[in-house]
């Protein structure tokens, strides 16, 4: 990631808790020359990898992943928190640190053809890229990549998507 990008996420100590560091890309989103930059980062991952669509997670990834599906001419698909979504739907279930949550796709949001980026803000214990990497094959759509703004390395979550990458690539831009 280049300075520009860096920073423009601000570290905010004891958030949501005591202890950690939560990284707040808002200052980033505000600023049109760092957004249209990351924008383009992703926009050039899609090409890169024959991406079809982009798969974005709510809510910060909903944000960053509609503009990449505009300026990469391909389809955006929300992956939704439990209970938001009318359709039919498949629904991913995964640990949090504590408790669980569940992310859910429309069923014909992705089909055969489809080579999907999963695009989110942050890596951190990398729970939420597993379960979209999760519902991308279950949809039966290839899994082109995992794009975030930012891995939170000493998380590990890097190696804790290693399997379920299964050879696709997981990169910072
Ligand atoms: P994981 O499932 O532990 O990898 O957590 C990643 C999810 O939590 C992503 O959807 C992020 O948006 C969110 N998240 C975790 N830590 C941060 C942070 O420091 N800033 C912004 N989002 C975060």
């Amino acid at each position: 990631m280049g300075g520009l990008l860096r920073d423009r996420i601000r570290d905010v100590p004891d958030y949501p808790k005591p202890g950690v560091v939560f990284k707040d890309i808002t200052p980033l989103l505000a600023d049109p020359v760092a957004f249209t930059a990351l924008t383009d980062a992703f926009a050039r991952r899609c090409a890169d990898l024959g991406v079809t669509k982009v798969l974005g997670l709510e809510a910060r990834g909903f944000i960053l992943a509609a503009p990449v599906a505009v300026r990469a001419g391909v389809g955006f698909v929300p992956a939704r928190k439990a209970g938001k979504l009318p359709g039919a739907i498949l629904s991913q279930a995964y640990d949090l640190e504590y408790g669980s949550a569940e992310i859910q796709v429309h069923a014909d949001s992705l089909a055969a053809g489809d080579r999907v980026l999963v695009i989110d803000d942050v890596l951190a214990t990398g729970g939420t890229a597993a379960a979209s990497v999760e519902l991308v094959r279950r949809a039966g759509a290839r899994l082109a990549g995992v794009s975030v703004l930012l891995e939170l390395g000493f998380l590990a979550g890097r190696e804790r998507l290693t399997g379920a990458l299964d050879g696709a690539p997981l990169d910072a831009v």
